[in-house]
């Protein structure tokens, strides 16, 4: 959604107002060099500190951004970081509004372009950049809800942002998930607290009618993949008199969706004994049979299957991200393309492999490039059916690709 220099964030509903001397008496600013503004006109979100023509970056805070003729680029948090300075979208008038007004107005932004919250489900009601908060992703688990704050202007004004919260969603609880590693890059500790109402270990919210556990203090990420839904609702889709195997599976919950969509069976492979415990308890607890659970790496697994001639009529890949960094990036590629072709091997003739990248560093054109050679070469044509993503609560920005980092594609093996 853009107008002008400035754009809007997600059901933003506040006008970009135009062109703003910099110099205003009062306004904290920060002028970019002409380089980097250019890229901000075009688009980008993230500066460095040497990309600052005018203006300090220090201490963290909200500031009015402009490029190098003066001419306004909306807010910005500034930060410690390598990443000195983020975009935090257009703002009426040339000021910068105080922390309660600043956020009350993107939260509300936010939480409404997710449509009426309902009692029971999962859902991210702020995605970063996407939604014009960078460093701060909220996620709410029925009446819980957790934060990931990553921006040291962002955890100063926790103040600012819980109130907020627990009077517009009217929950019981919110936590602070602080075990990120990108913390560390603002001088963030690590240690998840309490920020609101009572200790809450585990919690639990209904997808497509079905129950998952979710433990905001221990669980992953924020205690559950909520961006893997509309990956389940086509797993449970597909899943009708399959077989399925679903492959770091952590706690099952695609092998779950898979025999609520009437699947024959589901094995769940995982080297966590604690998270296929979980999958145990939820089948109990969702009323559904056929699920059997293996504690093993999941290469080794996918080669003893080989080995004995195994076949499934749907395999899921999750992996977690095998490139935490640019450096890690060959052999990510390269664990991406082994396992892939494992996979696509146990495929029954008609089988479909749901396969999944969630790392930054591999783009979905590199993605796909892996796929292509780990098809290569196979008995049979490898047909791609399906492009998917995180779901509509987690919004990408086109000319931000750090905001768009889980890639799904559904193949589907062709014989004849
Ligand atoms: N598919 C899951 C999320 C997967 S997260 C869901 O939708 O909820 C990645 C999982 O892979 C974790 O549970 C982790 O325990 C597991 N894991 C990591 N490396 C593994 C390996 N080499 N073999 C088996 N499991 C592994």
């Amino acid at each position: 959604m853009w107008r002008g220099d400035g754009f809007v964030g997600v059901g933003g509903g506040l006008d970009y107002v135009a062109a703003v001397t910099s110099s205003a008496a009062g306004v904290s600013s920060i002028r970019l060099h002409a380089k980097a503004s250019s890229l901000a006109r075009a688009g980008r979100l993230w500066f460095f500190a040497d990309d600052v023509l005018e203006g300090d970056v220090l201490p963290p805070r909200l500031v009015r951004l402009a490029d190098e003729a003066g001419r306004d680029l909306g807010l910005a948090f500034t930060g410690a970081g390598k990443i000195a300075v983020r975009r935090a979208g257009g703002w009426p008038g040339d000021g910068v509004p105080d922390r309660e007004t600043f956020f009350g107005a993107r939260l509300e932004a936010a939480i409404a372009a997710r449509g009426p919250l309902v009692p029971e489900a999962g859902v991210r009601l702020v995605h970063g950049e996407s939604d014009w908060l960078p460093g701060l992703v909220v996620d709410r688990y029925a009446d819980v809800v957790v934060l990931q704050v990553t921006s040291a202007f962002v955890e100063q004004a926790l103040d600012a942002i819980v109130p907020r919260l627990v009077e517009r969603t009217g929950a019981a609880a919110v936590i602070a998930r602080n075990d990120v590693g990108a913390r560390r890059h603002e001088a963030l500790d690590g240690d998840s607290r309490l920020l609101h109402g009572r200790r809450v270990d585990e919690t639990a919210i209904v997808e497509g009618g079905l129950r998952h556990v979710v433990r905001p203090f221990d669980g992953h990420k924020t205690g559950f993949y909520l961006d893997q839904r509309p990956a389940r609702a086509l797993v449970r889709e597909l899943a009708v008199g399959r077989t399925v195997l679903d492959l770091f599976s952590y706690q099952g919950a695609f092998a779950l969706h898979a025999l609520a969509g009437g699947a024959r069976a589901a094995v769940a492979v995982d080297q966590s004994e604690a998270a296929l415990a979980r999958a145990v308890a939820g089948a109990r607890a969702n009323g559904l049979e056929g699920l059997t659970t293996i504690a093993a790496n999941a290469f080794d697994h996918l080669r003893t299957e080989r080995d004995r001639g195994g076949s499934h009529d749907l395999i899921v890949l999750d992996p977690p991200a095998f490139a935490k960094s640019r450096r890690e990036l060959r052999g990510a590629e390269r664990g991406y393309r082994d396992l892939n072709r494992l996979a696509l091997r146990l495929l029954a003739p008609g089988g479909h492999l749901l396969t999944c990248s969630c790392s930054h560093h591999v783009s979905l054109p590199r993605f796909e490039d892996i796929v292509r050679q780990a098809a290569a070469g196979l008995p049979f044509r490898t047909v791609l059916r399906r492009r998917l993503g995180a779901g509509d609560d987690h919004p990408a920005v086109v000319t931000h690709p750090e905001s768009e980092y889980l890639k799904v594609l559904l193949l589907q093996r062709c014989d004849g």
